[in-house]
């Protein structure tokens, strides 16, 4: 923690995080956290994840927080058993559901973007609908999975794409990447369902708030979403104009993977780290 990742991560444990998750709401922002983890690869450990999601949900409704909880699911046993992902997840969905908040699925690599996608879309069959999902502006196959979920009115949040990917499934120049963002988005503002703008990037939040005000697109169709600790100010501008912002706040010991993505998106952010690591 003290390298740096108290920046981006609320804390070690449950109180900490629906500490944060409090100041948030006291500044007029939404929250969502992530008990942080991936790649779990036994049945036992996966059932004692949905136990802590499962406090998480219950901690959240009983403080009645405006916030909902975000999850990976290969730390639900995605890259063991599909099935028992989908089992997790079901079961954390109904309690979602059943406490009145909501799941998002995290997108992961490209390699689970078929059995997630398709395990979003069995919950939605399965008469679920406190649930939602990510789409990742960098995949070449983003547009058509888009055009096949919109019939569902989903839930989605959009996002540039945080793993590095090799160019045969994603975009290599950000120049593209930026381009198909504002393209998908537009696509879903003016699609059925609820969008979630996920970027810190100020020429696509504008671009959505004239598009959205353009074909008037209500403001509760969408919201933004940034991160815990990135462009906090920005962030406290868009809720003061009225938008809804939700900031995404993970907790947990294992917040390495998670310091090194954000490390990764901006060279400032390794001096940052660099900084600490040698204080
Ligand atoms: C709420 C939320 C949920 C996400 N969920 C997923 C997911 O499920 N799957 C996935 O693959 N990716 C996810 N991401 C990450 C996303 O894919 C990008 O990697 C990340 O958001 C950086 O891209 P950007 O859209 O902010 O644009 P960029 O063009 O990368 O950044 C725009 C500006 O934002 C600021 N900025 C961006 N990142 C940082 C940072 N780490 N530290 C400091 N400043 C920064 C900089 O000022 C930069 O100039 C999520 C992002 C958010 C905000």
């Amino acid at each position: 923690m003290r390298l740096g990742a108290a920046r981006f991560v609320a804390g070690e444990t449950l109180d900490d995080a629906i500490a944060a998750l409090q100041r948030l709401n006291e500044q007029g922002l939404w929250a969502n956290t992530t008990l942080l983890g991936e790649a779990v690869h036994d049945r036992a450990t996966t059932q004692a994840v949905v136990g802590q999601y499962e406090q998480v949900l219950e901690r959240i409704a009983a403080a009645e927080l405006k916030a909902n909880v975000a999850l990976k699911l290969t730390h639900l046993g995605l890259e063991l058993d599909e099935e028992l992902a989908f089992e997790n997840v079901k079961r954390l969905v109904e309690r979602a559901t059943e406490l009145g908040t909501s799941i998002r699925i995290d997108m992961e690599q490209s390699a689970f973007v078929d059995a997630t996608l398709s395990i979003y879309r069995r919950l939605r069959e399965a008469g679920l609908d406190r649930v939602g999902t990510v789409l990742q502006a960098y995949l070449y196959r983003t547009p058509g999975d888009l055009d096949a979920l919109l019939p569902l009115e989903p839930n989605l949040r959009l996002v540039k794409g945080a793993y590095l990917e090799p160019t045969a499934v994603a975009y290599p120049q950000k120049a593209d990447v930026d381009a198909l963002y504002g393209r998908l988005m537009e696509r879903m503002l003016s699609g059925p369902g609820h969008t979630a703008i996920a970027t810190h990037d100020e020429t696509l939040i504008e671009h959505a708030i004239a598009y959205a005000q353009e074909h008037s697109v209500p403001r509760d169709r969408f919201e933004f979403q940034m991160l815990y600790g990135v462009r906090t100010q920005l962030q406290l501008d868009l809720a003061r104009r009225g938008y809804k912002v939700l900031v995404a706040t993970p907790y947990g010991p294992e917040w390495y993977p998670y310091l090194m993505r954000r490390l990764g998106e901006r060279p400032a952010n390794l001096l940052f780290f660099l900084r600490n690591a040698l204080r």
